[in-house]
This record gives structure tokens, C-alpha cells and sequence, in this order.
């Protein structure tokens, strides 16, 4: 195209048809009376976005560190692996390709289409991810209906499985019921079916709020959330997914690592939204009580396999236990931690497992990195 910056509405121009692009407008050569003028000219057409496969993420490029003459600080170190453990699972990600998936979703009539697209689409990412861990075609019922309709979601899951979701309404009636239209949400995975597949669930936002999927950074990674939680039932501790045997992962652990990892591979292409989530995280109200006003290795080591399930991320799980995960990833990747998930089976004990994997005893290890994260926290301003 020629450039033809001084195009304007009204100037007289050559040729009947021809165009001519100024201004992010696009004018056509017309006849006016005897004239030849330029028309009043249309906004040009933008080249749409491309979606991408990845919905929950705007990729970003990673900033690159600057470098400086002097030396880096302890918080600079931090810093450092902060973007260390990130890149150790998001490089894995953005390798991975999306796997077929086994779902059979249950959905009310209050959840969009385009709400299940999205959860499907990126089932079938994480899965993927996972794929040399644990078959992607894993048989996994997938209930979704809106927080209002928490007692359906409930019962269709009491109808699925058998088991009585009492305590599960225990906990979430009424924070569901409060809050219609968000933001408080909740997934899960409870269990399994009569028919042997894994069950997770979504409580999600209604047809007439303004938006059904929260919007909130977390939400980005609750789907690779709770996949996570599926791999942990599968190759770490069976009781997660109904198949018996006693707990065996500590909770910080449970809800850590699914932190942890949920939030590096929604945010793999990120690194800003990770930090944003990471933070989130760390700031929840209930977590940052806890680690305000108890002394942190003793919370931390009070997230053990004894604790309850349904309150073990609020109490610390999603916080100081994604800290820990990130830690662990620090020492030995991913592949210590798919060792320590396989050990924690075979062993029978986490406790022996961490040993085994990272060389020393774990209540050990606590104590250490809760003086870190103790300048985790003070870094992000908690
Ligand atoms: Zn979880």
C-alpha cells in the first residue's frame, strides 16, 4: 500500500474506486457532482486476536532480568528462584500438547456451552501435561452447576458415587448460597463414581450474573488445579480417589503442590500473571492470618495427613504449602517431586518418602525454609 498520509474527507483524488488507508481509516475515491473526491472513509478493518488454546493465559514475553553491575541481594537471590521454579514447570507446559481426555460432564441447564468448552479445553491440556504420569484418558465424571444450585450439585454427586456429601455441605452451602454470582467459587475432586470413574465438581457463577467463569487470577488455575489432585489419587495416595487405605499425603503437600503447579502451567506463557496469582495466594485473608499470628513452622507442620480436607487449603494449604512445593521443586524439579509423589506410595509414609528423595527429615527441612519463607512473605509486602 502507498502511503498516503495527507488523504482527507472531501480532497480531490485521481480515479473513481480507488482506496486509500490514513488515519486508521479507509477512504474510497468517489464522484461528487463533477468532482472526484475522497468519501468520508470507514475505520479499517484490525486483524483480529488470535485465540489461542490457552484462554486463561495472555501470553506475555518473560522480562528479562537487567543485568547490574553490583552484586545481587538476598532478595534479589529470591527473586531468582521464584522465576527458577516457575520456569521448571511452565518449560515442561509449553511443551506439552493437548491430550483426548476422558470427561463425562454433567452440567445444569444454568452452565453455558461456552463455560464447558473452556473447562474441557483445558482438561485436555493439563492432561496432556501429565500424560507420561498418568493416562490423560483417565475415566473422570465431571459435575458443574452454579453456586446456587450447591444441594443439586450435592445430590447428583451423592447419587454418583453413593457417599454422603454432608460434610462437603457443611462447608459450602452457604458460602455458595451467599454468594450467587461470586466471587466465591469452588471445585473439587470427591471421590469416585459407582461406576469407577474419578469425580470432580464445580460450583460456578449463574446464567444471569455477569460473568459465569470467575474472573478473579486465581480461576486461571483451578481446572489445572484439580487435575493435579487427580494425578496425587492416582500416583500418590490412593484415598484421595476412593480407592481406600489411609490418608497419605500431608495436606500442605495436597494443596500446595496443586497450587503450586496450577498456577505455573495456567500462567506458562505469564510470568507476570504468575507472580500476580502467586500473591494472591499468598494474600488470602485466611491464609495470611495463619502466618501473621502463628509461628509458620508450626502451621506448616500442623498440615499434616490428619488434617481436614475441606479446610486444609484456607488454613495454609494454598499459601505457606505452594511456598513449600515451590521449595522442593527448588532442590531436585520436577522430577523429585514425581519421585516423592511415587515414594509417598510405595513407602506408605510421606515422612520416609522425603527422606528418601531430598535427604533429610522433613520436620528438619520445615524449620529451615520456614525462615524463608518468612522473606518470602516481607518480599511481596506481607
Ligand atoms: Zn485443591
Amino acid at each position: 500500500m502507498s502511503a498516503v498520509a495527507a488523504v482527507k474527507a472531501g480532497d480531490t483524488c485521481k480515479k473513481a474506486g480507488i482506496t486509500a488507508t490514513a488515519s486508521g481509516k479507509k477512504f474510497t475515491c468517489i464522484k461528487s457532482g463533477k468532482k472526484l473526491v475522497w468519501n468520508k472513509g470507514v475505520a479499517a478493518a484490525k486483524p483480529k486476536p488470535v485465540e489461542t488454546a490457552v484462554p486463561e493465559a495472555t501470553p506475555t514475553p518473560t522480562p528479562t532480568p537487567t543485568p547490574t553491575p553490583t552484586e545481587p541481594t538476598e532478595s534479589d537471590l529470591r527473586q531468582r528462584d521464584i522465576q527458577k521454579a516457575f520456569d521448571e514447570i511452565a518449560n515442561i507446559a509449553k511443551k506439552a500438547s493437548p491430550a483426548n481426555t476422558n470427561l463425562e460432564i454433567i452440567a445444569s441447564g444454568e452452565i453455558r456451552p461456552e463455560s464447558i468448552k473452556v473447562i474441557q479445553d483445558r482438561y485436555n491440556f493439563v492432561a496432556g501435561f501429565f500424560a507420561d504420569l498418568v493416562s490423560p484418558d483417565l475415566p473422570v465424571t465431571v459435575v458443574i452447576g452454579a453456586n446456587a444450585e450447591i444441594n443439586w450439585i450435592a445430590s447428583k454427586m451423592e447419587e454418583l458415587s453413593g457417599n454422603s456429601f454432608a460434610k462437603f455441605l457443611n462447608a459450602f452451602e452457604s458460602p455458595s448460597k451467599g454468594f450467587p454470582c461470586g466471587p466465591y467459587y469452588t471445585a473439587g475432586v470427591s471421590g469416585k463414581t459407582k461406576s469407577g470413574r474419578l469425580l470432580n465438581h464445580y460450583a460456578l457463577y449463574g446464567k444471569s450474573c455477569l460473568t459465569q467463569l470467575p474472573s478473579d487470577e486465581n480461576f486461571q488455575t483451578t481446572i489445572e488445579h484439580e487435575w493435579v489432585h487427580n494425578v496425587q489419587g492416582k500416583i500418590a495416595d490412593p484415598s484421595m480417589i476412593g480407592e481406600g487405605g489411609q490418608t497419605l499425603l500431608p495436606c500442605w503437600f495436597k494443596e500446595g503442590q496443586a497450587s503450586f503447579y496450577g498456577n505455573a502451567i495456567g500462567y506458562r506463557s505469564n510470568y507476570d500473571g504468575y507472580l500476580k496469582v502467586r500473591r494472591w495466594n499468598l494474600n488470602n485473608l485466611e491464609n495470611r492470618l495463619q502466618v501473621i499470628n502463628q509461628n509458620l513452622a508450626g502451621t506448616l507442620k500442623d498440615l499434616d495427613e490428619k488434617f481436614s480436607p475441606f479446610s486444609c487449603g484456607n488454613s495454609g494449604g494454598y499459601s505457606i504449602g505452594a511456598l513449600a512445593v515451590e521449595k522442593m521443586v527448588l532442590m531436585k524439579g520436577h522430577t523429585g517431586v514425581v519421585d516423592f509423589m511415587k515414594s509417598v506410595k510405595s513407602e506408605q509414609s510421606w515422612r520416609k518418602a522425603f527422606v528418601k528423595v531430598y535427604g533429610v527429615e522433613a520436620d528438619v527441612w520445615i524449620d529451615k525454609i520456614a525462615i524463608e519463607m518468612r522473606l518470602d512473605y516481607r518480599d511481596i509486602g506481607l
